[in-house]
């Protein structure tokens, strides 16, 4: 309450009756237009500013909602681990800063690893919450994503990991550097199992995080305007004494540079996902192979014209209609192997040119290297 209001006697402030305070966190402020945004609106847009599709940041909870079917999925258990292994102290005791942070987000670590499926298809996923001390990966985090890549190759379940992270965590030291290979090592195991592995870039994912599992994904989604780097901008900007772009570091600007393969909004996420895992386990192709079910069907429709209208010719019979996609979709196979087929020789023949070129530059190296020391030799005696 202000002076002005202390002026108000009494007596007519109890007849009044005194004015209701609102709640700080009903309205929030956009980091991008600096509009003002309503909590309920903003929920309803899964945190991504109605005005200027500013892209804040969004709970653990409410992301893998978004992108499991019907918003169902079954939370892994965290493998044990020694909580503080070096006795860490600094202003604080780490053990009582790991409490702090279980009490503020409610979650047991800075990572979530849940499975569940997208379209159909299993999917392990690995989910940071920048909340909890930043994200920072320690000894937990590097167990939890070894053991989440394990779950996945035993599951034969796409994996994805969606980093919102500082990087490692400074209070455990040597022990959190050691994660980054370590993650390196369980996206491997995913890898050499077949299975796509895919990495949502959320704001930010810097330091330790961006330096390992975070850019070896099969494909790179980036949510807009995320904060994507290893080190700081103050610390390139001293360091080359240069004054960088002002979309450094951003998904867009990675985009750019073939960092990132996407950028994709919140809103398409799910699509976005479904469709790429399908392409990566070839269940696309199972859809429309015949007897796959009307979702193949309509697409081949849509794709070619032809099709739809040589189905419509053959005419009322049902059966008919089966049988003529199927050897349309035989012919542009073969079509395609071929096409294929072309291409590959074409790449051969071109590798092995490029090999004949590269010992040929090699040899000139070496001859102008001998003629090189045999002058050198020469004027030495001279
Ligand atoms: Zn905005």
């Amino acid at each position: 309450m202000n002076w002005l209001a202390n002026l108000i006697p009494p007596r007519i402030r109890s007849f009044v009756g005194e004015q209701k305070e609102v709640p700080d966190n009903l309205w929030q402020k956009c980091p991008g237009c600096e509009a003002m945004l309503f909590h309920r609106d903003l929920a309803a847009n899964h945190n991504v500013c109605y005005h200027c599709g500013h892209h804040l940041r969004l709970s653990v909870k409410e992301r893998l909602k978004l992108m499991y079917d019907d918003g169902k999925y079954s939370e892994l258990p965290m493998p044990q681990v020694e909580q503080d292994p070096l006795k860490f102290k600094d202003r604080k005791r780490y053990v009582d800063r790991i409490k702090e942070a279980q009490s503020k987000t409610g979650l047991k670590e800075a990572i979530t690893v849940v499975c569940g499926t997208m379209g159909g298809m299993s999917v392990v996923t690995a989910v940071f919450n920048f909340s909890y001390m930043g994200g920072s990966m320690g000894v937990a985090v590097g167990e939890a994503i070894v053991s989440a890549a394990e779950f996945a190759v035993q599951k034969k379940a796409a994996f994805i990991i969606i980093p919102a992270s500082g990087g490692a965590r400074m209070q455990e030291g040597m022990l959190s550097l050691i994660q980054m290979p370590r993650t390196i090592a369980a996206i491997e195991m995913v890898k050499e199992a077949m299975l796509p592995y895919i990495v949502i870039l959320s704001d930010p994912t810097t330091g330790g995080v961006s330096a390992s599992f975070a850019m070896v994904g099969d494909i790179h989604i980036a949510e807009p305007g995320a904060t994507i780097g290893f080190a700081g901008r103050r610390v390139i900007e001293e360091t080359v004494r240069e004054i960088l772009p002002p979309d450094f570091q951003t998904a867009e600007y990675l985009l750019e540079h073939g960092m990132v393969d996407m950028v994709v909004p919140r809103s398409k996420i799910k699509e976005t996902l479904v469709n790429i895992i399908g392409i990566l386990t070839k269940k696309a192709v199972c859809e429309t192979k015949p007897g796959g079910g009307n979702g193949g069907k309509r697409k081949n429709n849509g794709q070619n014209g032809r099709g739809s209208k040589a189905a419509e010719k053959t005419g009322k019979n049902g059966k008919q209609e089966n049988t003529s996609e199927p050897t349309k979709t035989k012919a542009s196979i073969n079509e395609t192997k071929t096409k294929y087929s072309k291409v590959s020789s074409q790449a051969r023949t071109a590798q092995s040119s490029a090999k004949a070129a590269v010992k040929q530059d090699a040899r000139e190296c070496e001859s102008v290297v001998e003629e090189k020391t045999k002058e050198t030799a020469l004027a030495g005696k001279r």
